[in-house]
């Protein structure tokens, strides 16, 4: 299905599109999600005019292109995207619509953390070579693959790193506001350090026995290596495949037996599994994190900043275990 919409796409594209032109001197700039959206409109501001592909509370894991996506990727100065596999529908977007077109992988030059395949796929590999049931075979021949983890902007000091890989990216592509970019991205780095030291005292109110947070994927490992805190979720490190009732089971098990207080769900991802999981160990779902996806503007999380201070708002006492 998806193969046949990207087959589809060079076509689209082919199509009269809305030309840079019509950005009145704005540089046009496309990001993959939400956050790096964010990122480029802190470093950017007025100067660009910023599309953002999967939008705010979109899992950008299963995202589906339109052809207006492809035709906004064609008209664009420079193109941004996370990289490692996590938004791997843009790359081939990119590919189809705008061969050659400048890109920036914010992940360029960070090392991954990897994690073991699970008893699902990461990142829909299956659905794209349309043999899940062979790859399904070979999982039990073969011991678990090793799969990159993409969410290393739940990383504050490897958010510094995006910033400073999108800033560099947006020099390139538009030398007249090299200057701005740099200034902007210097505010904008002293703000992360800031807000990676919050996070860091605040993790530290909690008693290191109860660090320990339940949400529906494994979008926080890198928040997890970074401050201490132990994640656990049904579903790995992407949202395609359902969680295996084995998994659920074990999990609804652990949170029991170590008293675990701090479950979530997550704004993109299906609550269901997460609810069921709460109800049947006996606690309560403690809110929402933000994981893969900003807010809407009027949302508590609508910046990347932002979205670290209501998560962690929402974790610490949730760990804690207060009401
Ligand atoms: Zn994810």
């Amino acid at each position: 299905m998806r193969r046949r919409l990207l087959l589809a796409l060079p076509l689209a594209a082919l199509a009269p599109r809305a030309a840079a032109g019509q950005t009145g001197g704005a540089v046009p700039v496309v990001a993959s999600f939400s956050i790096l959206g964010d990122m480029v409109r802190q470093l950017g501001g007025e100067r660009l005019a910023l599309r953002v592909i999967a939008g705010p509370d979109v899992d950008a894991h299963s995202f589906q292109p339109r052809p207006s996506d492809a035709e906004a990727i064609r008209g664009a100065a420079l193109l941004v995207r996370n990289g490692l596999g996590f938004d791997a529908w843009f790359d081939r977007l990119a590919r189809a619509a705008a061969p050659g077109a400048r890109m920036v992988t914010a992940t360029e030059g960070i090392t991954p953390r990897t994690m073991e395949g699970h008893h699902h796929h990461g990142h829909g590999h299956a659905h794209d070579h349309g043999h899940a049931g062979t790859e399904r075979r070979r999982q039990h021949a073969v011991p678990p693959r090793r799969v990159a983890d993409p969410h290393a902007w739940q990383d504050l000091r490897l958010g510094q790193a995006y910033v400073r890989t999108i800033a560099e990216g947006l020099a390139a592509a538009d030398p007249a506001g090299a200057e701005a970019y740099r200034r902007n991205a210097a505010a904008y780095l002293g703000r992360l350090a800031a807000l990676d030291a919050w996070v860091r005292e605040q993790i530290a109110t909690v008693p290191p026995a109860r660090r320990k947070v339940v949400t529906s994927h494994d979008a926080f490992g890198y928040f997890g290596e970074a401050y201490g805190v132990e994640f656990l979720a049904p579903q790995g490190v992407s949202t395609a495949a359902e969680p295996s009732a084995a998994e659920v089971a074990r999990l609804i098990r652990q949170v029991r037996a170590e008293g675990i207080t701090a479950v979530f769900v997550e704004n993109m991802a299906s609550p269901a599994a997460l609810e069921r999981l709460a109800r049947e160990a006996g606690v309560r779902v403690r809110g929402r994190l933000y994981a893969d996806a900003l807010s809407p503007p009027d949302g508590p999380a609508p910046t990347y900043e932002a979205m670290f201070r209501h998560n962690v708002g929402l974790m610490v006492p949730a760990m804690r275990g207060e009401a």
